[in-house]
């Protein structure tokens, strides 16, 4: 006992261990920080239609410029936030800033689809959520059917009921709803019919390897047809290559997402992207 205490008492006093508490905290102390010494910025991502080849849609994604470490991606600040509470300041930030760049966008005729906006847990569940959309809609003069809110496929199911009420509440129910990361979770599919959902968004790894990996192609078949009858659409994420490209578009899929199309950008390369698309758009036979 004395032995695998002893060992436990090291192993909790590693140094390697207290660096790694230290770096964390560090990083979190940075975090609350980063939004007023304005380090977060959005990096936009558009969503190709397969069939006209054309932009329907982008989705805000967060990054963190920190002053010493450079860029940081979301996997490694947005669960952070989630566990400290940061995610409720900086959720909103991100909301209002999409919708900004969104109405700027749509004012200019550089798009008429959706700015897609990723919405955690913890946000959903706070009380006043509905009020900081439909207050962030009207200070930004965005249209309701120009906001997409992305929920992760588990957050939907944790939150059903939660979720239904949230979207009929929300303003004239015209917010656009989408289901992230499909295919990942072990969903109860009789459950979905009941949902104000507009998109089912079929998570990257099962888009991987396609059309060769049989399994992932069965299942990315199997969302499709059912997305289909049930009146919603689908969209991949993470197309990289041409071929997963037709095999999508050939099992009807409608959108697709990914480095093939195009990665996120900046807000003035993505400005640059849309000018560049709407000069070139082809006309749809
Ligand atoms: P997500 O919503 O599923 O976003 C898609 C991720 O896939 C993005 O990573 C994007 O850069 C990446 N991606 C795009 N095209 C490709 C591709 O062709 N291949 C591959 N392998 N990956 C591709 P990112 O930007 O690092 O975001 C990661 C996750 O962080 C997001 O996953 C989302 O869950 C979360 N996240 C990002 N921004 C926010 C935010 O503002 N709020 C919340 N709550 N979560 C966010
Ligand atoms: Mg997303
Ligand atoms: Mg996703
Ligand atoms: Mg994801």
């Amino acid at each position: 006992v004395a032995k695998d205490l002893g060992r436990n008492r090291y192993q909790f006093y590693s140094p390697e261990m207290n660096e790694r508490l230290q770096q964390h905290l560090s990083l979190e102390a940075d975090l609350r920080r980063a939004i007023e010494g304005n380090q977060l910025f959005l990096a936009y991502q558009p969503q190709f239609d397969f069939t006209q080849r054309r932009v329907i849609g982008l989705e805000a994604l967060a990054r963190w410029q920190h002053p010493t470490l450079g860029l940081v991606l979301p996997e490694q600040f947005i669960p952070m936030a989630e566990e400290n509470g940061l995610i409720e300041p900086i959720g909103a930030w991100v909301l209002e800033t999409a919708c900004r760049q969104q109405a700027a966008w749509v004012a200019e005729g550089l798009t008429d689809g959706s700015m897609s906006v990723n919405v955690s847990l913890q946000q959903l569940r706070q009380p006043d959520f509905i009020e900081l959309v439909t207050d962030t809609l009207s200070r930004s003069g965005l249209p309701a059917r120009h906001l997409e809110l992305e929920l992760t496929e588990s957050v939907v199911m944790q939150e059903l009921d939660r979720v239904m009420q949230t979207l009929e509440t929300l303003p004239s129910s015209a917010v656009r709803l989408s289901i992230d990361d499909f295919g990942t979770g072990y969903s109860n599919l009789s459950h979905l019919k009941k949902l104000p959902i507009h998109r089912l968004k079929i998570d990257h790894s099962l888009i991987r390897g396609l059309p060769l990996d049989q399994e992932n192609a069965a299942i990315a078949g199997a969302i499709i047809s059912m997305s289909k009858r049930l009146g919603f659409e689908v969209l991949a994420e993470g197309v990289e290559t041409q071929e997963q490209a037709s095999y999508l578009h050939s099992l009807e899929c409608d959108a697709g997402q990914g480095y093939l199309f195009a990665g996120p950008m900046s807000a003035q390369d993505c400005t640059d992207f849309l000018r560049d698309q709407a000069g070139a758009r082809p006309v749809p036979s």
